[in-house]
């Protein structure tokens, strides 16, 4: 075999080689063969095929046959031809030749490195809707089924990596990025709250910033009093408002306004993460009596013991655990000291609860630091943002666990005091564009192919998809109604339908056919400028 790269001439000498060399190494140890240098400029038949000129013939007949393409593809690779040459002499068992086709273990067809071929079989095995974007592993598995060539574990991994779907739908598997920022912890019972809504429940009813409001002080306030923060995933407009009216309800006359802090505290997740399970499953054993029980719930909750306090709810809130109908029938226990040792006792209970959280906080920030990675973005890094479906009005309605989980890729503008970034964000997506670290992950862009990170899917917040295409724009009217901005819609002609079937069409809602509406805006603008 003659080779145009020096480094490459020793390769079979080599005694330090990386794990990819070594993968080589393995698989080209089954044959007999030796290695030459040719320098390039003595080499006038380099291999024409693997030019770029050559390639977009191939890319330009999708019709082709995949055996043809195959065969053909075959005759352009030198590692295929070699192997073909050693099969033909006998020398290998672990390939065959058969109606022009190069097979392997497992009756697997060798790909040739020829053109588009083999990132076309990966496509088809990823991107495709039978396909459904599996991962890494089950990429190659589906692949390996029937194909086989060299790295192809790399390339897979390579381009999964950089699946622009993939980015979008998919949790990090890795933590959270940004360091963790501890709460306080609280000087008392309810001093900071969480919210968090929990969504995709049966019969569910639309909670409003007043009617949580007006909850949250039958709830909370009457007996513990106003919280000093509330932390809160959602918008910071909903919060907000709650804030105001809560201070309407109770009578205040203060003007403030509120401040909104990304929050990262794991354990404030951890608990979330809990509850919401709790009630999942409790929710599903009592799809219809659910919201009537509840009540029982909690107070099942409020009695188990957490594991940085070794102290319940209750315990912590009103210093004993309540009596329980199993303990209302063993017999009286507790109250039996003064109210004195009481409160004495309480106190003391509260204060060592208290240094127990300071600990466990320590703690968790000590470990959390060090698993999570302080990621650092400069202007212009490309990054997909974690959105929120409550911050869409059109998505509420809609299961979160159907809501797309990043947006993007979307470039940086610049940083935003030590934790955050200001982004830059289409104006169709109205919300305030500065994140902290731990809403944003590093967008992989396909550097071969940089047309895979465009989006061929709706934009969020606009739910709407037409089946139909889009011949052209016949007119166009702004519709006014009073108390929204006003909007503009199309008449549509649809392609293989009547002119009279023509339909009025909101134009957000037409984001597929921009190239059509653009059309119609330049002739609408020759039109003016004429008359
Ligand atoms: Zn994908």
């Amino acid at each position: 075999m003659k080779t145009d790269n020096v480094a490459t001439s020793y390769f079979q000498t080599q005694k330090k080689l990386s794990p990819k060399q070594a993968r080589w190494q393995d698989f080209l140890a089954e044959f007999d063969y030796t290695l030459e240098y040719k320098p390039g400029s003595d080499n006038h038949v380099a291999d024409a095929l693997s030019r770029k000129a050559e390639l977009a013939s191939i890319t330009s007949q999708p019709q082709e046959d995949i055996m043809d393409l195959l065969r053909e593809g075959l005759q352009h690779d030198p590692v295929a031809k070699s192997l073909i040459a050693l099969a033909h002499e006998g020398k290998t068992k672990r390939f065959w030749v058969e109606d022009g086709l190069l097979y392997t273990k497992g009756r697997r067809l060798y790909v040739p490195k020829w053109g588009n071929i083999r990132r076309n079989l990966i496509k088809e095995c990823h991107d495709t809707k039978w396909a459904g974007h599996p991962g890494q592993r089950r990429t190659k598995a589906l692949l390996e089924s029937a194909y086989y060539w060299p790295q192809i574990r790399d390339e897979v991994e390579a381009y999964v990596r950089t699946c622009l779907v993939c980015q979008q739908d998919k949790v990090e598997q890795r933590q959270p990025r940004g360091l963790l920022e501890p709460l306080p912890v609280a000087e008392r019972p309810w001093d900071s709250i969480t919210m968090d809504f929990i969504i995709g429940l049966p019969n569910p009813t639309d909670c409003t910033a007043e009617e949580t409001a007006r909850l949250f002080l039958k709830h909370v306030v009457k007996y513990w009093g106003l919280p000093k923060f509330i932390i809160s995933d959602r918008d910071p407009r909903f919060t907000g408002k709650f804030w105001t009216e809560l201070f309407k309800l109770m009578g205040s006359e203060l003007h403030f306004s509120t401040s909104f802090h990304p929050q990262t505290d794991g354990q404030t997740e951890r608990v979330n993460v809990f509850l919401e399970l709790y009630l999942r499953h409790f929710v599903s054993a009592n799809q219809r009596d659910w919201a009537k029980l509840l009540d029982i719930t909690q107070f099942s909750y409020n009695l188990q013991r957490s594991e940085a306090t070794n102290k319940s709810p209750f315990e912590l809130a009103t210093g004993q655990q309540p009596l329980t109908p199993h303990t209302l029938t063993i017999g009286y226990t507790g109250r039996s000291p003064a109210a004195f040792k009481f409160v004495k006792g309480w106190h003391e209970q509260a204060d060592i609860a208290r240094s127990y959280l300071d600990k466990a906080a320590k703690k968790m920030k000590k470990w959390a630091d060090k698993k999570r990675r302080h990621t650092e973005y400069k202007v212009g890094d490309m990054v997909l943002v974690k959105l929120f479906p409550q911050q869409f009005k059109s998505l509420r309605p809609v299961h979160k666990g159907l809501v797309r989980r990043y947006e993007g890729p979307f470039p940086i503008l610049g940083k935003v005091g030590n934790v955050s970034y200001k982004v830059e964000l289409p104006p169709r997506l109205k919300i305030h564009p500065v994140f902290h670290v731990s809403y944003l992950k590093p967008y992989h862009e396909d550097k071969d192919d940089p047309s895979r990170g465009l989006s061929k899917r709706a934009p969020t917040a606009v739910v709407t998809s037409y089946d139909k295409e889009v011949e052209h724009i016949i007119a166009d009217r702004i519709i006014r109604r009073r108390g929204v901005p006003p909007t503009t819609e199309y008449l549509v002609k649809w392609k293989g339908l009547l002119e009279s079937e023509a339909s009025w069409e909101p134009a957000n809602a037409l984001w597929q056919f921009q190239e059509q509406i653009e059309q119609f805006r330049a002739k609408d603008a020759t039109r003016t400028s004429a008359a």
